[in-house]
């Protein structure tokens, strides 16, 4: 499953668990059987979910889901502050080809042509320095924030409630929010309860 996001990028769903998962662990707790908590899931994931001063228990940490994103540098950086889970990420280091750059929808068409002609100056320069032998782990420091990077990211639904919780909040900017917007789209079918409780969460 894939949604479009921003200009040229996207958010692909490539593995994920469902939450009956959190009441198999949680069943432990109790001393009952899974089938038993079946029958209270809504009541037992939305305990679970703000049972600790309003943040989700362990067992959420045991529902896991791999994305691959594709998003600009600047969208990364924010992303990546999100320490509890795993990147793994094109690196410029090894790969030259296939530039592609973020254009924002905001400017108007005076803009737009100043900003694509920078793009291309830039993008023309750092092939120079390439086809001179420069180095592409220092070519690429010419390379501007635009520039798409595509990455795997593993995560719990533990930190992915704490990455939505941040990230669809309207503080956050409205480019990192598109991205996590389709996030909640693409688990949607495999945590509608937890989904429904999350939104309803936001929204307080
Ligand atoms: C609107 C917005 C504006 C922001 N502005 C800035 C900014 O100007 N500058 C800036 O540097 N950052 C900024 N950030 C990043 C922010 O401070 C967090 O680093 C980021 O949102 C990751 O959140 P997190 O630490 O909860 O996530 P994770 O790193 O995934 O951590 C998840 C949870 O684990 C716990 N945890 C993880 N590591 C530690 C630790 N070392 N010690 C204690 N508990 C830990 C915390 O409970 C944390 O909530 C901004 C974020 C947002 C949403």
């Amino acid at each position: 499953m894939q949604k479009k996001v921003l200009d040229k990028g996207y958010v692909k769903l490539l593995k994920a668990d469902k939450e009956e998962d959190i009441l198999k662990v949680a069943s432990i707790c109790y001393g009952k059987k899974l089938v038993d908590l079946e029958k209270k899931k809504e009541f037992l994931i939305k305990k679970l979910m703000f049972e600790h001063a309003g943040n989700p228990t362990s067992s959420f940490e045991f529902v896991n889901f791999l994305f691959e994103v594709k998003c600009p540098i600047f969208v990364a950086r924010q992303w990546m502050r999100h320490r509890i889970g795993s990147f793994q990420e094109i690196s410029r280091r090894y790969v030259s080809d296939n530039l592609e750059f973020f254009v924002p929808e905001d400017l108007d068409e005076e803009e737009k042509t100043k900003y694509l002609e920078h793009i291309r100056l830039v993008e023309n320069y750092y092939y120079n320095l390439i086809n001179k032998g420069i180095r592409k782990e220092i070519a690429r420091s010419i390379l501007p924030l635009s520039l798409y990077t595509t990455f795997y990211w593993q995560v719990n639904l533990r930190s992915l409630i704490n990455f939505l919780k941040v990230r669809l909040d309207k503080h956050a900017q409205r480019e990192i929010r598109e991205y996590a917007k389709a996030i909640y789209k693409l688990i949607k079918p495999y945590a509608p309860t937890v989904c429904k409780f999350l939104k309803e969460a936001i929204k307080e």
